[in-house]
């Protein structure tokens, strides 16, 4: 879409009206405070309405994956960011050099003006609102741009924000890639772009045009690693819950699973019985979510029949019919085994219910194959040994982790979160979130007392031998 179309016009135009609005005062406290609440109430009186948009968007998503993935998470976002929103926007005070003592300085957190934010389908909710919730703290006006892939979602955000938030604070931008193109391409004070590695790239070369800084939440492979002779029993939970979590259309699934060769055929039988006791009878289960798509569908088909086709074992734990399933539009957990590296499986994010598992004869092979790969946005260790933990978690990059456990790490508001390298740069959530979308304006209050004797010339001497 050409700059002149009358939706470049139009985005053109909201984000003006947003940077007239933004050039003022900064918003104080309560105004923020009054943000925020408003999105909290958004949330949490159309939480049915919520609920039936996204599952519209997927043809069955399930109701409590919504409200655990979703909801539940945006709003524990907002309610730390009220709460905390005093201590972060207070000005910092710090120390000044000895030879300009007695000048006082301090950081004041100001807003950028107007952000950008982009947001992929796969938790429309929540990846919408929270980076709305870090940039609404910093005091920033927002302009939002949801996916064309979950346009019911979409349409309810924008109603919401208007009569919630208003159009003087919050644009929500709804429609196809056309228009993602023209939005990415907005002269923004900063953009967050949540979404794949490849239009990741060029997202940040249209922002790159107008120097506007990019945060980016990328996507990737986040391996698991189960250490040697780890309770089987213990990890299963964790790794369905994780792996099926939205049919595995989550950015921080686990993609794939290291293991001990010894492990495999107690791993494989373990699974086997905790898939078919979390989700018996997917078809027709509401709360086992259906890919997003026939598109989705097919290649998720595709990469699992490529790699049977290049030797790899394939078997979908499922006690339903085939059939069934298809017409629901749902894929079985289907593990994968003894793929070669060239399936695409093993070097695409796989974003679906397809699990690779790679045996290791060496802890230390496992690290390797790992590091051999592009930095991750997840990595998930199984490992009772705390002392072999804290050396894996010095020898590998990756955008976050969690021990014992999947996923959790992200819905902990006190940590950052954000990928490394093709996963993603920067961070929101929580405090560092709110840092993102500020300015820190570094401010020096020069004394009366002292006046700036050392810069001043003439240089005498005295200043000559300071600096010798
Ligand atoms: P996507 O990259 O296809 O789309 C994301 C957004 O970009 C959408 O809003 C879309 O409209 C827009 N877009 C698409 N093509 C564009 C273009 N040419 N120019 C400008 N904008 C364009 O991603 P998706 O399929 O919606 O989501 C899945 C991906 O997102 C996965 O790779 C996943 O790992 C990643 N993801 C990352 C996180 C994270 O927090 N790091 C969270 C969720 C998803």
């Amino acid at each position: 879409m050409k700059a002149g179309s009358p939706i470049a016009d139009s985005l053109h135009a909201s984000l003006a009206q947003l940077q007239q609005l933004a050039a003022g005062n900064a918003p104080d406290l309560v105004t923020r405070r009054g943000w925020l609440d408003g999105l909290a109430r958004m949330v949490r009186e159309h939480q049915a309405e919520w609920i039936a948009a996204v599952n519209a968007d997927f043809g069955c998503r399930s109701a409590v994956e919504t409200r655990l993935a979703e909801l539940f998470p945006a709003l524990e976002g907002i309610t730390l960011a009220r709460r905390k929103l005093r201590g972060w926007m207070r000005p910092q005070r710090r120390g000044t050099s000895f030879w300009f003592w007695p000048a006082r300085a301090e950081v004041r957190p100001l807003p950028l003006g107007v952000a950008g934010v982009m947001v992929p389908w796969n938790y429309p909710i929540f990846l919408a609102l929270g980076p709305l919730t870090s940039a609404l703290a910093a005091g920033n006006r927002v302009m939002l741009k949801m996916s064309e892939l979950s346009p019911h979602t979409g349409a309810l955000l924008e109603k919401l924000c208007r009569r919630y938030l208003g159009d003087d604070v919050v644009r929500v931008v709804n429609g196809g890639i056309d228009v993602a193109a023209v939005f990415a391409s907005l002269p923004f004070d900063h953009l967050l772009f949540t979404g794949s590695t490849r239009v990741g790239r060029v997202v940040m070369q249209a922002a790159a045009a107008n120097l506007t800084p990019v945060t980016l939440e990328l996507g990737g492979k986040c391996p698991l690693l189960l250490a040697p002779g780890f309770d089987m029993r213990r990890a299963v939970g964790s790794i369905v819950a994780g792996k099926l979590l939205n049919a595995g259309q989550t950015c921080v699934a686990p993609d794939y699973v290291l293991l001990h060769e010894r492990d495999r055929d107690a791993f494989v039988a373990a699974l086997r019985q905790q898939v078919l006791r979390a989700y018996p009878q997917p078809a027709g289960n509401p709360d086992y979510t259906a890919i997003i798509n026939p598109a989705h569908y097919q290649r998720l088909l595709a990469w699992r029949d490529e790699a049977a086709e290049l030797g790899a074992r394939v078997e979908a734990i499922c006690d339903d019919d085939p059939a069934a399933m298809a017409a629901a539009g749902k894929l079985p957990l289907t593990l994968i085994e003894g793929a070669p590296p060239q399936a695409t499986v093993m070097h695409e994010e796989i974003f679906g219910p397809l699990l690779p598992i790679v045996s290791y004869r060496e802890y230390g092979e496992a690290l390797a194959y790992i590091n051999a790969r592009p930095r991750p946005l997840a990595l998930y260790l199984f490992d009772a040994d705390r002392r072999r933990v804290q050396q894996t978690l010095q020898q590998v990059r990756c955008g976050g982790v969690t021990v014992n456990d999947t996923l959790l790490h992200v819905v902990q508001d006190q940590l950052p979160f954000g990928g490394i390298g093709p996963s993603g740069m920067g961070h929101y959530h929580g405090y560092e979130g709110f840092l993102t979308f500020s300015k820190l304006l570094p401010v020096l209050h020069q004394s009366r007392l002292a006046g700036a004797v050392l810069t001043q010339p003439p240089h005498g001497r005295t200043v000559q031998r300071l600096l010798q």
